[in-house]
């Protein structure tokens, strides 16, 4: 049986990680299906504190990853197919592996933001393709960028992309947005914004590197493409949690519901940080703060909770 086991390494995972190591827990962490998590797929952070000069994301994520070990922490390459948390101590089922006992579980799944699957996309993901304009916006000083979408998310990146970007084109599948009326409204008052509605995307098209964006236009049938030096995928993300199977109290997306200033989840030892638990702010450095965050209430937990008595094996 082991003391507390982290299920997924991004900066939320891996700051729980470190945190946890440190206090002596002996974490076991299950890195998942992608190690490092989100900022593995973008190039440079400049925005992760600490870094004057910027640090490339699978840099910075390698680092993480490097401090934890140093003080104990234990990584398991594997990827968690089923928990029961039905009872303590839970059982985490690792796909192929064998199944882990623990007192206390901490959820740093992530989220993954949805990708309309078309040629191009996945090549050119983080040099010229990106699914967050806060990470990236900055690189498209005086460019032209499109961003892909029609809910509060596109509206929303394509507001920010105005502070560097020339021309900041909304393509959108329907004549309709989804977007709340004053986030529609405040991007229509915007000069740099234009709009491509009812257009498909279908084609990211490059030559070395990104140019535009191919789309089928649904009112003529026709295709075109449009120039861009950048292009934001903005069509949602999905939190990494069906493998809880419902155990976990989400909201209706499947964003797992923590007790508000904690990262209590509905049933007592289980903890969530990271993406996992935040449709708002996505960011690494609140991934890294919760995951603190969830370290001290593992620890707080086991304090008062634990089952076995963890002294005798330290
Ligand atoms: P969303 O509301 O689900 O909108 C997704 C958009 O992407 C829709 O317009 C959808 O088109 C389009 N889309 C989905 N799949 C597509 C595909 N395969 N090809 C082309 N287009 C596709 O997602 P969101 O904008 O990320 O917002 C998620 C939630 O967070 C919402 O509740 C939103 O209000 C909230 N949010 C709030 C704020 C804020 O208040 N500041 C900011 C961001 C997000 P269709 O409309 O045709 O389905």
């Amino acid at each position: 049986m082991q003391q507390v086991m982290i299920l997924g390494t991004g900066p939320a995972g891996l700051t729980a990680a470190i945190y946890l190591a440190r206090a002596n827990m002996k974490p076991i962490i299950i890195e998942g299906s992608q190690p490092g998590g989100q900022l593995t797929t973008t190039t440079e952070v400049e925005n992760f504190p600490g870094f004057a000069d910027g640090i490339m994301g699978p840099e910075l994520m390698d680092q993480m990853r490097k401090q934890a070990e140093r003080f104990g922490a234990v990584f398991i390459s594997g990827w968690v197919e089923s928990v029961d948390l039905s009872t303590r101590p839970f059982k985490v089922h690792v796909k192929g592996m064998e199944t882990y006992e623990t007192e206390s579980v901490i959820i740093s799944t992530g989220a993954t933001a949805k990708l309309l699957g078309i040629p191009g996309e996945r090549e050119h993901m983080g040099r010229g393709v990106g699914t967050c304009a806060t990470c990236d916006g900055f690189f498209y000083r005086g460019k032209k960028v499109i961003v892909i979408g029609g809910g509060d998310s596109a509206m929303e990146e394509a507001n920010f992309l105005t502070r560097f970007a020339t021309e900041v084109r909304i393509v959108h599948r329907r004549n309709e947005l989804r977007a709340s009326s004053i986030m529609q409204d405040r991007a229509r008052q915007n000069k740099k914004i234009t709009w491509s509605l009812n257009q498909t995307p279908v084609e990211v098209v490059a030559d070395g590197k990104v140019t535009g964006l191919k789309v089928h236009d649904n009112d003529t049938g026709e295709e075109q493409t449009l120039e861009s030096d950048g292009i934001f995928v903005a069509i949602g993300h999905l939190p990494n949690t069906a493998f809880l199977s419902k155990q976990v109290h989400t909201d209706e997306i499947g964003y797992i519901i923590v007790k508000p200033g904690t990262t209590e989840t509905n049933i007592p030892g289980v903890f969530a940080c990271g993406d996992v638990q935040d449709p708002i702010y996505r960011q690494a450095v609140t991934a890294a703060g919760t995951g603190c965050m969830a370290a001290l209430d593992a620890e707080r937990f086991l304090q008062k909770n634990a089952i076995h008595d963890w002294s005798q094996s330290l």
